[in-house]
């Protein structure tokens, strides 16, 4: 029996429910193969720079494999129409009876399997799909039948279904006893860029952060998760992003922390899996409606909000000279380490969707051409939740003053120094700190830091009538 694991955001061997599957027969001889959609990693606004973290993962999961007796194949084609012949010529060629991959919750990606699906099935080759992203599978309904679409009772009936059927972590496969007869395919690497370094790629890197975090640092989850100023967080979601690291492997090394309690028990590792719960929360939400794929608002009403037409303030958020230090800082740590803070992630989401009022849609792209860790779930999920037209989002008139939040995650202001350097010579005697925050004019003159683009407090009410005016 040959069987073929086709890998896509799983690039990983230990907990992989597809490989593991393919391996379940000792005697089965397993193929794996990566195919690469280069024309529509573009127009899903793929990041070069996580495009360069996949193929480095792609490196290390074909040593892995190799070592397992496990060739891995890299074929290249333009677009996921592209894939289902590309899946039955391999299968052709090396005589696979099987293919195993683990599903992916997008509209065009549900659509490239139920082609590749097809495709097969008409030589009678079976593509068996495994829920492997997620820590539970998306879909949970509630009493009345239909999806969920706020985080709180979803979260109560996800620990339910949870202790009625525990997630299982599953081991490495063991080595073939028959190697597959070919040769893995020579990974090319793109060729790295400085950011690069901050992210080395493979599972053996991702467990041992996890196992450092889990061991180090989730204990003050709870109290630094808010602090851009700290490395309070686990920086994991690079490697979740790509498979290098499985949801449930993180959830379970937390579980094990908190002494096997589900409740209760440790304060971090309670604020921790509370993410991985909303991380699985948004992949629901994409899997349950697929409008959200699709560019539009999960709150349909809000289609009609009048976004303004701001060039000049899109592009000064952009490029983090917006004259709010902690945007601006933000914007910056995105555009030199692909990776932003979650707590920056959400003031500037605020800032341009609410203070700038331009559409969150363009936030969304931008966010998604620049992140390491770019994923339609989360990323459409934050954004939504930013601007108020998502599931379970922020008030439409809760809208973040950026310069307090500034005072609450930065307080010294370590972290706006780091990225903003016409700033950095504000030293951290007291006026100076509170200054870096929102220095005077005079100031911001004498530094060559820009002005603000918008007063802060009117356009804070600009985006509050915007909102008022659907009701009305
Ligand atoms: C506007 C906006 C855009 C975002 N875009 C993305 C994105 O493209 N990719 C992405 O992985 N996350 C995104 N997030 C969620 C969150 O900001 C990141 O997951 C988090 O900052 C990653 O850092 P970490 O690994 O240290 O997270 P930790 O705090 O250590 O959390 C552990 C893991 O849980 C998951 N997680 C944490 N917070 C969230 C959340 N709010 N929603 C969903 N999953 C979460 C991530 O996989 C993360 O790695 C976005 C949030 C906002 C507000």
């Amino acid at each position: 029996m040959r069987h073929l694991v086709w890998f896509r955001n799983d690039l990983r061997a230990a907990d992989n429910t597809a490989l593991h599957e393919a391996c379940r027969d000792r005697e089965a001889q397993v193929l794996a193969v990566f195919i690469a959609t280069p024309a529509q990693w573009h127009e899903h606004d793929m990041a070069p720079v996580r495009e360069r973290f996949l193929w480095r993962n792609v490196a290390a999961l074909s040593a892995q494999l190799d070592a397992l007796g496990i060739p891995l194949l890299v074929r290249t084609v333009d677009t996921f129409a592209d894939v289902p012949a590309c899946l039955q010529s391999l299968c052709h060629e090396h005589a696979i009876s099987q293919v195993f991959a683990n599903r992916e919750y997008a509209v065009n990606e549900v659509a490239r399997d139920t082609h590749a699906s097809q495709v097969l099935a008409a030589d009678t080759i079976a593509l068996q799909l495994y829920h492997d992203a997620v820590i539970q599978p998306p879909g949970l309904l509630t009493g009345a039948g239909s999806p969920y679409t706020v985080f709180t009772p979803y979260k109560r009936a996800w620990l339910r279904q949870l202790l009625s059927a525990p997630p299982v972590v599953l081991p490495l496969p063991r080595q073939r006893h028959a190697r597959f007869p070919c040769q893995a395919d020579a990974v090319s690497l793109p060729s790295s860029l400085p950011m690069d370094v901050w992210w080395p790629a493979g599972e053996h890197e991702a467990s041992k952060r996890l196992q450092q975090f889990v061991d180090e640092r989730v204990s003050d989850y709870g109290q630094q998760r808010d602090r851009a100023d700290l490395e309070g967080t686990s920086q994991l979601s690079p490697w979740l992003a790509v498979g290098a690291v499985s949801a449930r492997q993180c959830w379970h090394l937390a579980l094990q922390a908190n002494r096997g309690r589900m409740e209760g028990g440790d304060e971090g590792i309670q604020a921790w899996i509370n993410e991985l719960v909303w991380r699985d929360f948004y992949t629901h939400v994409l899997a349950s409606f697929p409008r959200v794929s699709r560019g539009k608002a999960f709150r349909e009403s809000t289609e009609a909000i009048r976004w303004r037409d701001d060039e000049a303030g899109f592009a000064a958020w952009c490029e983090g000279r917006t004259g709010i230090p902690i945007v601006d800082a933000g914007m910056r740590q995105l555009q030199q380490t692909g990776w932003m803070h979650n707590r920056l992630r959400m003031i500037t989401a605020m800032f341009l969707s609410k203070n700038l009022l331009v559409d969150w849609r363009r936030g969304e792209r931008f966010f998604m051409q620049q992140l390491i860790d770019g994923d339609l779930a989360a990323n459409n999920g934050g954004w939504q939740w930013c601007a108020s037209t998502g599931t379970d989002a922020a008030p439409y008139f809760r809208v973040f003053n950026p310069v307090s939040q500034s005072q609450k995650c930065d307080p010294s202001g370590a972290y706006i120094r780091r990225y903003v350097p016409e700033l950095a010579s504000l030293d951290t005697r007291e006026m100076d700190t509170r200054a870096i925050h929102n220095p005077p004019d005079s100031l911001r003159i004498a530094l060559g830091y820009p002005l603000p683009i918008v007063d802060l407090s009117a356009s804070r009410q600009r985006a509050i009538e915007a909102f008022q005016r659907l009701r009305g």
